[in-house]
């Protein structure tokens, strides 16, 4: 799961061949018209969407896979002591609805997706049917009709009902195995372990072709439609922005009142790890280093840090709640459709599923807002839009995730420190 193998050209920084694809876009998107091309414009750049294309489909092809196998790995190898368990959950699904409610906020409040005045051509979104809200048919929309059926169907909440029953089930077999000091379990454990990584690497090689799929659809939106929809990104961007800092400050206020931990002292003795998560993209990759710091600079207990990052790690991920639900709302607004409040109550449920499947790898989030988008009929071709700024905003939603999960340890820490273990 390292960062390195998700690298084919390491020579250059991924971010920095999505800057160089941008600028040669740009140039290309100008020199087919720039909002008025030719007929043979039109017909040159629609084959540059087949990259974006292609990656799109890619992503909606692992995310099923990811999600799955994450949670079981998740599930098979984690420690969490049963007294701080209902303590945990509380805590990481209050901050989880805190996150997505900022978000749909912010969203709703700042309609970044309303700046283009509906400029994007709708791609089919005479299909985009709006879904009334059925609780009960959500409960029994929950229950799949066969194992497999979630992974055919791309259905998030099915999945992830799957696999947490399945990771329950595991769990609980490999304690009873090892009371018994039967090793059955290990082979299992093994394989899931295995398969995860070879999901991440295919991952990784999709990843590394986003520079070309950004060329291609940067191009040929400039070509066709001129600059407008990027106002609208910077709009988006702009409103993702805001949204993480609001999640932030929420986190310092739950320092100060629910930990011993001053805010300041938090960010100051924390920033490691918070710089680490932006410049890696990964809280995967960061997690050694967000242990190390709760523990040997902020002065946590091992048992809470342990508790906030590496657990949360694998199940915490507010940024990235928090962005699939905007990118939702941005989309629909783009596309000039109303997501009713039941509608964005769906994108609520989807997206806390969806961000605790989001494996804490780049772009994780990319690939399961494919299945949020789903669960609103909302077509998920306008993710190729958010590839442009995803580089960006991954970066910072990881800090944030990173946050969330120091916060989670301080507060478990308690109000008043105690001596190191
Ligand atoms: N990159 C994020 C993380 O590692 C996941 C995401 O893509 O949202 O936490």
């Amino acid at each position: 799961m390292e960062a390195k193998s998700l690298r084919t050209w390491p020579q250059i920084p991924l971010y920095l061949q999505i800057v160089i694809a941008l600028v040669l876009a740009i140039v290309a998107g100008i020199g087919l018209g720039a909002g008025q091309p030719s007929p043979e414009g039109i017909t040159l750049s629609n084959n540059l969407a087949v990259p974006c294309n292609l990656i799109l489909k890619a992503l909606r092809a692992l995310a099923t896979p990811l999600i799955l196998l994450a949670v079981l790995h998740t599930f098979l190898t984690t420690n969490i002591p049963h007294r701080s368990s209902r303590r945990l959950a509380i805590l990481l699904l209050t901050n989880t609805m805190v996150a997505i409610l900022i978000g749909l906020l912010v969203a709703n409040i700042l309609q970044p997706g309303a700046w283009s005045g509906n400029l994007i051509t709708p791609m089919g979104s005479s299909q985009v049917a709006g879904k009334p809200l059925d609780p009960w048919g959500l409960l029994q929309d929950m229950v799949p009709s066969s194992v497999l059926q979630p992974m055919v169907d791309n259905n998030v909440l099915q999945l992830i009902f799957v696999a947490l029953i399945f990771g329950v089930v595991f769990r609980a077999l490999k304690a009873e195995q090892i009371a018994k000091e039967q090793l059955d379990y290990t082979g299992l454990e093994r394989a899931i372990g295995v398969l995860l990584e070879a999901i991440v690497r295919i991952l990784g090689w999709v990843i590394a072709l986003i520079p070309i799929a950004v060329f291609g659809i940067v191009a040929k939106t400039i070509a066709q439609e001129g600059f407008t929809p990027f106002k609208t990104l910077g709009a988006f961007v702009i409103a993702v922005l805001i949204a993480l800092s609001l999640q932030a400050v929420y986190y310092l206020v739950r320092v100060q009142l629910d930990s011993w931990v001053k805010p300041s002292y938090f960010l100051r003795e924390g920033s490691d790890a918070l710089l680490t998560a932006f410049s890696t993209s990964s809280s995967t990759v960061t997690m050694p280093v967000t242990f190390r710091v709760l523990i040997e600079k902020i002065g946590l207990r091992e048992s809470s840090a342990s508790l906030g990052a590496i657990v949360g790690t694998n199940f915490n991920n507010d940024g990235t709640a928090l962005y699939e639900a905007m990118a939702a709302l941005f989309i629909s607004q783009v596309l000039g459709l109303h997501l009713s409040l039941p509608q964005q109550f769906i994108v609520v449920i989807t997206s806390i599923f969806a961000s605790v499947g989001a494996a804490g790898i780049p772009n994780a989030g990319l690939v399961t807002m494919t299945l949020v988008f789903t669960s609103v009929n909302l077509p998920t071709q306008y993710i190729a839009l958010l590839i442009t700024v995803d580089w960006f905003l991954d970066r910072c939603r990881t800090a944030i995730n990173v946050m969330g999960d120091m916060t989670v340890s301080a507060i478990l820490d308690g109000k008043e420190r105690q001596d190191l273990e």
